[in-house]
C-alpha cells in the first residue's frame, strides 16, 4: 500500500466520526469514546481595538503621478488558446452580455456597499490591517468567507490558489505569519475539489503552468476525490508546521485544517466547515476534545509527530 494512502484511511475515519449519523455505521466508531461533532464557531467580528487614523502614510500624489504615468513598452501578445469554435457566433454574443451584466452587477454592488459603511467603518483600517488569520483556500468560485466569516474584511488574510497549497503561495503565506502576525494559519479544501481530481489523475495534456501547480499536491493517482481533499489538507498541515515550527512550537501560531462541505458530503449539514486537523492532530476525539476546549496551539496539545515521508 501506498504510505500516503495508510495516511490518508485514518482521515476518512476521522471525518466519519466527527458525523454523528455515520457514526454509527462505522465499527471503529462504535468502539471509540463518544466523540461529539466538533463545531467550529464562526470567527467573531474584529475587536481589535481601534486605534486614531493615521495619516501619516498619506498618499505622495506627486509619486503617485509619477508612477500611472504610461510607459511605452512593446507589448507582446500571445495568441489565445484555441477553444472549440462557437455554435453560429451566439457564444461571442453571450458572453459579452455576460461580462457588461456582470461588470454593471458589480459597481451598482460597489455602490451600495459604499452607501452602507460609515467613514469610521474605513478609518479602522485605513492606515494598516491587522488580520488575525491568514488562511489558504482553494480559488473555487463556491469557496467563499461569507460561508465562515460575517466580514472578513480587516480580520482574514486570505491567500488563494488551486488546491489550497502552501508551496505555490509560500511569500504570501509567509508574509500574513511573519510580518501580519497572524496567530491562527488555516489551511481550507473543500468538497470535489477540481483541482485534487485533476491532480489524482493524468493531468500531462494541461498547460505546463497549471501542471506546475499540481505537481505539488501530493496525492496518490486514483484516490477518493474528498479523501484526496482530506490527505491534501493535512499535507498542506504538515508543510506549514514544517516551516513555521518555531511559531508552532512557542505557542504563537496554531496551524488548522478544515473542510468546507457544501455538498453534505459528510452528513453535518450543507456547508458545513469542519475542522480535520489541529496542529498536526487528526484523531477525532482528541480533535472534538481539543475544539470544545479552544486548545489550539501546541502548547496546550502537543505536535503530533509528522509523517516522516514529509
Ligand atoms: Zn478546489
Amino acid at each position: 500500500m501506498h504510505p500516503l494512502l495508510c495516511h490518508a484511511r485514518p482521515l476518512v475515519i476521522s471525518l466519519l466520526l466527527l458525523a454523528p449519523g455515520v457514526a454509527a455505521a462505522n465499527e471503529t466508531a462504535a468502539a471509540a469514546p463518544a466523540a461529539k461533532a466538533v463545531v467550529p464557531e464562526q470567527l467573531p467580528p474584529s475587536i481589535q481595538p481601534l486605534k486614531p487614523a493615521d495619516h501619516s502614510a498619506a498618499v505622495n500624489n506627486k509619486a503617485m503621478v509619477e508612477r500611472s504615468r504610461p510607459v511605452k513598452k512593446k507589448v507582446v501578445h500571445r495568441p489565445a488558446v484555441k477553444h472549440p469554435p462557437a455554435a453560429a457566433g451566439h457564444e461571442e454574443h453571450d458572453e459579452l452580455g455576460k461580462v457588461r451584466s456582470l461588470v454593471q452587477a458589480m459597481v451598482a454592488a460597489n455602490q451600495r456597499y459604499m452607501k452602507s459603511k460609515p467613514a469610521a467603518y474605513f478609518e479602522r483600517f485605513a492606515s494598516k490591517q491587522t488580520p488575525r488569520a491568514t488562511v489558504v483556500t482553494c480559488s473555487d468560485s463556491r469557496v467563499q468567507s461569507n460561508a465562515f466569516h460575517s466580514d472578513a474584511v480587516n480580520d482574514l488574510f486570505v491567500v488563494r490558489n488551486i488546491g489550497n497549497q502552501l508551496v505555490t503561495a509560500e511569500g504570501s503565506v509567509e508574509y500574513g505569519v511573519r510580518h501580519l502576525h497572524t496567530p491562527l494559519l488555516m489551511f481550507i479544501g473543500h468538497a470535489v475539489c477540481g483541482a485534487i481530481q485533476a491532480a489524482s489523475g493524468d493531468f500531462s495534456n494541461l498547460e505546463r503552468p497549471i501542471q506546475k501547480e499540481l505537481l505539488t499536491i501530493n496525492i496518490p493517482k486514483g484516490i477518493a476525490i474528498n479523501d484526496g481533499v482530506l490527505l491534501n489538507v493535512n499535507n498542506q498541515v504538515d508543510a506549514a508546521i514544517m516551516k513555521f515550527g518555531g511559531e508552532v512550537e512557542s505557542g504563537k501560531l496554531a496551524v488548522v485544517g478544515a473542510f468546507y462541505d457544501f455538498r453534505n458530503d459528510y452528513k453535518q449539514g450543507r456547508g458545513k466547515l469542519i475542522i480535520t486537523n489541529i496542529n498536526g492532530e487528526t484523531d477525532p476525539a482528541r480533535l472534538a476534545a481539543l475544539a470544545k476546549a479552544g486548545n489550539f496551539f501546541s502548547a496546550a496539545t502537543g505536535m503530533a509527530p509528522l509523517n516522516a515521508s514529509h
